[in-house]
């Protein structure tokens, strides 16, 4: 806990830790130093486990990187969070992110933005920027973030460390600020894929908090990491073949393909027609949700109010209007708009059958093969301010994460070398709905 605490003060410039928990941090690892000598200490004893500003933490203050949220302490502790502090993790501290997790760089957060450790003039990724670089900076060993569209992958391939996104339903979201809540799935960043399974492991699982948490039991994915088969591996056309692909990320990706290739497993190319209306369909239904969950921000119940209010009206009007940033706002028009009497059909209900029509074929798909391999994102991390002005350049940057989001099944992004500049290149594996335990072997046999 020293280490990282020193490291987070010599590193505060990057903005990665928007609060500190240091001395209950050091309290928790002596307390734990007791139950490891005594030889009762749980499986993450003394692991050292930041949290993003999005999930909530009994007696600390969330906001969601928001300034709506400011003030706004929490009642109750994120499911997840609790098993892993009852198995003796150390929750050293809170993490800059973009607001309500709206963004690809970090750049939409009420605490300002969160520079790449590896170029500062660069973007971390987003919506978890930093939980990215906390994990990436040496700040702590594991970090939590929640991924809806791609906000662990995409911030895990631009910083160069491990990020997960589980099956939808297999970690209780109970705890976790809603942005989209068909879609909102909690992951984890780590430097080592054994950390992100035992992790994962000790998070997922049913909690009567969250009706949508799946039953279904809960292999120790860290046990069984290793891999020996030979697997069926599907790469969609579309997405190498993508115009706005970087070459040396298809390049690297295609070699792994090769590679695979030589090594004796079965690698093929896939068509996949929909690819293009995956990201309008992710971000229609996801601002429908988003403009439904942001509705409760009223300033009556949590954090900010606004002063300058005179009656009831004005101060949710003003409120809302001062403590909503941009992007938010964008996001809550646009959802409101798609899911108005006179569009509902046109844009909502439209989605939601093309997202069924995506969530079919690649579950089909993964009957068929075991993973599919696709980059992680289409660039390498961009420079800050490159896309601000323009949201859909912005959106384009998720092109490759959300397809499984949209179908919910789980997928993770590993290091896979770097471009000409030095910024790392991410490779994303997907897997079928509740396979985490193979798609952490086949990792762990990746990197
Ligand atoms: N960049 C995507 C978005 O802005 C993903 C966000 C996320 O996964 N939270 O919606």
């Amino acid at each position: 806990v020293r280490y990282y605490l020193s490291n987070i003060q010599t590193k505060a410039h990057l903005n990665a830790f928007v609060e500190v928990y240091g001395p209950s941090a050091l309290a928790r690892a002596a307390w734990v130093d007791e139950k490891l000598a005594s030889g009762k200490a749980g499986k993450l004893a003394g692991m050292v486990i930041g949290i993003k500003d999005v999930l909530c933490y009994a007696g600390h203050e969330s906001n969601a990187s928001s300034k709506i949220l400011q003030g706004y302490e929490a009642q109750f502790t994120t499911t997840a969070i609790q098993r892993l502090i009852d198995e003796d993790a150390i929750i050293i501290g809170r993490l800059n992110c973009d607001e309500f997790g709206m963004g690809s760089s970090n750049e939409n957060s009420a605490h300002g933005k969160v520079l790449n450790a590896l170029d500062e003039s660069r973007v971390p990724g987003g919506s978890s920027g930093g939980s990215a670089v906390a994990v990436q900076a040496n700040l702590c060993t594991v970090a939590l973030g929640t991924d809806t569209g791609g906000s662990v992958r995409q911030p895990a391939a631009f910083t160069g460390v491990i990020g997960s996104k589980p099956t939808y339903s297999r970690v209780s979201r109970w705890g976790l600020i809603a942005y989209a809540s068909s879609f909102d799935t909690i992951g984890v960043f780590s430097r080592t894929i054994r950390d992100n399974a035992l992790v994962m492991e000790i998070m997922a699982g049913h909690d009567e908090f969250d009706s949508t948490s799946s039953r279904k039991p809960v292999l120790p994915y860290s046990q069984l990491l290793h891999f020996e088969k030979r697997a069926k591996v599907a790469y969609l056309k579309e997405s190498i073949e993508s115009p706005i692909l970087q070459p040396e990320i298809k390049a690297n990706t295609l070699s792994v393909l090769d590679k695979l290739k030589e090594e004796g497993h079965i690698v093929e190319e896939v068509e996949f027609p929909l690819l293009e209306y995956i990201l309008p369909t992710y971000y229609i239904l996801t601002t429908a949700e988003a403009s439904s969950n942001l509705s409760r921000f009223d300033g009556v119940k949590y954090g900010y109010r606004s002063p300058n209010a005179h009656n009831l009206e004005s101060m949710y009007k003003k409120t809302r209007s001062e403590g909503f940033g941009d992007e938010v706002k964008r996001r809550i028009m646009l959802g409101t708009f798609v899911l108005s009497a006179s569009y509902y059909d046109a844009y909502f209900t439209k989605a939601q059958k093309v997202r069924r029509l995506i969530k079919d074929f690649t579950e089909n798909l993964l009957n068929d093969f075991d993973y599919i391999i696709m980059p992680t994102t289409p660039s390498t991390a961009f420079k800050f301010g490159e896309h601000s002005e323009d949201p859909v350049a912005m959106y384009l940057e998720d092109l490759f994460t959300v397809q499984a989001s949209v179908s919910g099944v789980p997928a993770i992004s590993i290091p896979n070398g770097q471009d000409k500049e030095g910024m790392p290149i991410g490779l994303q594996v997907m897997a079928n709905s509740f396979k985490e335990a193979e798609l952490y072997a086949f990792s762990n046999y990746l990197v």
